[in-house]
């Protein structure tokens, strides 16, 4: 990897920020004072310095966000505002993309990452992962929903969804609820609702796993996952 954009990966700055440090005579690879951005090195195995600090190399992002409605779950697009946006230019070098979708008037835990094996432990249908979310829904959840999502429904498509775990919080004609499910298929949880014949009017997702979202991040805000949280998640 070229050293300027190992070092702009780690934060340092733009590329021309990296000129800047390599002009100054402020970085060193392997204790060997560092002239050109185009030298190539070893992340894992070269010891690269700016000011005498040594850079650490990160080759992964695992980032929690509150995802604000407004914002679709993708990288980029050409109308739309993507959750890619909400994060810094150097969150944004490292290339993370979010780990599943949510609608875009969905709120809630969204996971962004460019560790391709984790998203895909964390999606794939047979590890049955339950995302958990609150909702609410017009009109009164009942019994006998939650039954109905207990042996699974039948969206208008045909498709027999896997058996769902729904917790009324409050039935009223405004119905509260928190509904858990393993799988992640396009409106999922809005599907599932009109099967019932009713409309969910709020969505949030709450967790995905063990990994539950941090009550203190407000909508659009994000940090890095705690070892203990990315542990949860592979
Ligand atoms: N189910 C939905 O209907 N929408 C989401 O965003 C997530 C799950």
């Amino acid at each position: 990897m070229r050293l300027d954009k190992l070092l702009a990966n780690m934060g340092y700055g733009s590329r021309k920020d990296v000129k800047g440090l390599l002009k100054k005579k402020q970085v060193t690879v392997n204790d060997s004072l560092a002239k050109d951005g185009s030298m190539k090195v070893d992340p894992e195995k070269d010891t690269v310095k700016v000011s005498n600090d040594v850079v650490e190399y990160k080759k992964y992002i695992y980032i929690m966000m509150n995802k604000p409605p407004g914002y679709i779950s993708a990288t980029e697009d050409i109308r739309e505002k993507t959750v890619v946006d909400l994060l810094t230019p150097e969150i944004q070098h490292y290339n993370p993309f979010p780990v599943g979708r949510l609608d875009k008037d969905t709120e809630g835990l969204l996971l962004l990452t460019n560790d391709g094996q984790l998203a895909h432990q964390l999606l794939s249908p047979k590890k049955d992962v339950y995302k958990t979310y609150y909702a609410k829904i017009q009109g009164n959840v009942t019994e006998e929903d939650i039954q109905t999502f207990k042996q699974g429904i039948s969206l208008e498509d045909g498709y027999m969804t896997k058996p769902a775990i729904l917790n009324i919080i409050k039935s009223d004609s405004v119905s509260e609820v928190e509904i858990k499910i393993t799988e992640g298929k396009f409106h999922q949880v809005k599907r599932m609702f009109k099967a019932v014949n009713k409309e969910v009017v709020y969505l949030k997702r709450l967790g995905m796993g063990e990994l539950v979202l941090d009550p203190s991040l407000s909508l659009g805000k994000y940090r890095e996952l705690s070892k203990d949280e990315l542990s949860y998640c592979q």
